[in-house]
Parts: C-alpha cells; sequence; structure tokens
C-alpha cells in the first residue's frame, strides 16, 4: 500500500511500526500550501486512516519554517485537478465571489474540518513560522508539539478579511489574546502559545522530531477505539459549545471581506497586503525560551 504513496509537495513516511509521518515538502517556498498542496495532505491523512497498522499520524514539515501560509503565486492547479472534490461543494469557476467563495469551502474550511475529525489521534509539529494559512495545517490536528522557536500569527486584517478561513482563533488562544493576534498581527511564541494552552509542549528544536515520535508511539500504544472515542467525546465538547457554528458564522464574515474588497479594489484582498505581511515576517525575530519574557 505504502509503494502507491507517492507524492510531489509532501512526503509519507512510517517511522515506526504504528505511526505515520507526513512531511509538508516545499520548503524552498516555506511549505507555502498551494492547491496540489493540500489535495495531497488530504489524500495521505485518508491512507493513514484506512491502514490499520497505523495508531497516530503526526504533521510536520522541511525546512526552518512549518508553513508562510497559502500560496499566492499561480499554479499549482485547480479543484479538479487532483480528483474529485470532497466536501460536497460546487461551482468552483462561477464568477463573482461565488467560485471563489466554493473553492474556500472546499479546500480551507471543508478540508480542516474533515481533518480536525479524522478518527485516529494527529500531532502536529512545529518549527520555526507558522502564518496565516499555516495555522491550517495545525489547528485541526489533535496535538501541538512545538520547537522552542516556533511562531504563530495570523495578520490577515491586512488583507481586509477577518483572519483565516479556518476561524478557531478565539478557541484555541482565547478571546481576548485573539483579538490580539488579529488586530496586531503580530506572533505568539512557543511559550505563550503553551500558557494559552494551545500548545501541548515545547521541545528544543534539535529534538523536535524525536519527541514528537516519541509521544505518538506512547499514543499509538493504547487501543484505538478508547482513542477514538475520547478524541470524538473532546470534540463533541466544543461542538456542544457552538464550535461548528462558529467557524461557520465566521467563514461567511470571511467572504464579506472578501466581497468588499472586489468592490473596493477588484480584488479578493487588500493589494497592498501581501508586502506588509512579509515585510512584518521578516522583522519577527524568534521567540525561543531564552528570550521569552
Ligand atoms: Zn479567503
Amino acid at each position: 500500500m505504502q509503494d502507491q504513496l507517492v507524492f510531489e509537495t509532501i512526503r509519507y513516511e512510517r517511522p515506526s511500526e504504528k505511526v505515520a509521518r507526513i512531511m509538508l515538502s516545499r520548503p524552498e517556498v516555506r511549505n507555502a500550501q498551494n492547491t496540489q498542496l493540500l489535495y495531497e495532505l488530504d489524500a495521505a491523512l485518508d491512507a493513514a486512516m484506512q491502514d490499520d497498522e497505523v495508531g497516530v499520524v503526526i504533521i510536520g514539515a522541511d525546512g526552518p519554517h512549518f508553513s508562510s501560509g497559502h500560496d499566492l503565486k499561480p499554479g499549482g492547479g485547480g479543484i479538479g485537478d487532483y480528483g474529485p472534490p470532497k466536501m460536497g461543494v460546487g461551482g468552483f469557476r462561477q464568477p463573482g465571489q461565488e467560485g471563489h467563495m466554493a473553492h474556500e469551502q472546499e479546500v480551507f474550511l471543508g478540508f480542516c474540518w474533515r481533518w480536525r475529525n479524522m478518527p485516529k489521534p494527529t500531532i502536529a509539529s512545529v518549527q520555526g513560522k507558522a502564518i496565516a494559512g499555516g495555522l491550517m495545517l495545525i489547528w485541526p490536528f489533535d496535538l501541538i508539539v512545538a520547537a522552542d522557536n516556533a511562531q504563530f500569527s495570523d495578520p490577515v486584517v491586512t488583507f481586509g478579511v477577518n483572519g483565516v478561513e479556518y476561524f478557531a482563533h478565539a478557541w484555541e488562544v482565547g478571546a481576548r489574546k485573539a483579538k490580539e493576534m488579529l488586530f496586531t498581527g503580530e506572533s505568539i511564541g512557543a511559550v505563550e502559545a503553551k500558557e494559552l494552552g494551545m500548545v501541548n509542549r515545547i521541545v528544543r528544536l534539535e529534538d523536535l522530531e524525536d519527541e514528537t515520535l516519541k509521544l505518538a508511539e506512547k499514543i499509538a500504544d493504547q487501543p484505538s477505539m478508547g482513542l477514538k472515542l475520547a478524541k470524538m467525546s473532546v470534540n463533541q465538547s466544543l461542538d456542544a459549545q457552538g464550535f461548528y457554528s462558529a467557524l461557520q458564522s465566521a467563514f461567511g464574515v470571511h467572504h464579506l471581506g472578501h466581497a468588499n474588497m472586489r468592490i473596493v479594489h477588484e480584488s479578493a484582498v487588500e493589494p497592498t497586503g501581501a508586502n506588509k505581511i512579509k515585510d512584518q515576517a521578516r522583522a519577527d525575530k524568534p521567540k525561543t525560551i531564552e528570550t521569552a519574557g
């Protein structure tokens, strides 16, 4: 089965008997996520879920940074190029906001929701920067192990929208911090992220791979049914509090933002936003254990 798992933008590995590891593998563009990467990640997760020998799945990234977010450059294909749409959405080529919204319903909000509800424990293993869309490759997963140089940010208010499409900010870091990170675009370092309850463990960068694998192996020794039920129960606790409805509501507001920008600037995002975000990312130095307050 593993022989068939050949991808171009990710790698599917089996570092130990009961653990699968999916590595984002576009380090030359800081693992910017294009449509191909998202479909390949989705397919790899599906494969891991269908393989009864796999108990836990790690999602990691090659290179110094976890992910710089959405790939804003053209290329990487479109919906339908990597198999049929998965989320029951249509109208991808419709003009106006309709096609754009369908695209984001499929590969952003839809995939994140699918991944969040997959039946086996998943662990994101994060180093360096995770910017905007990068958070959508972390937050849907169950546990987060962060290297001490990890930084999490969502600066897309600069684009004239509310935040990334999987709008879990208030659930991940609390309402007040969510507003601060969105209003300022500033990053949250690993130490602060752990204090906020967003990160489970912080390890030194050089230990990230080993420590994440050790945690995965420990969990993978538990009965799969117990793990599945525990995951479902925690997820349902959040759903009972309105998590799903809140995500859908914020997604609608997100598309109000895109539609407004189309009217004002004839662009789905504020045209100067990309450069401002790049400048801010460059100026944003790592907040390591030593330098964090
Ligand atoms: Zn969007």
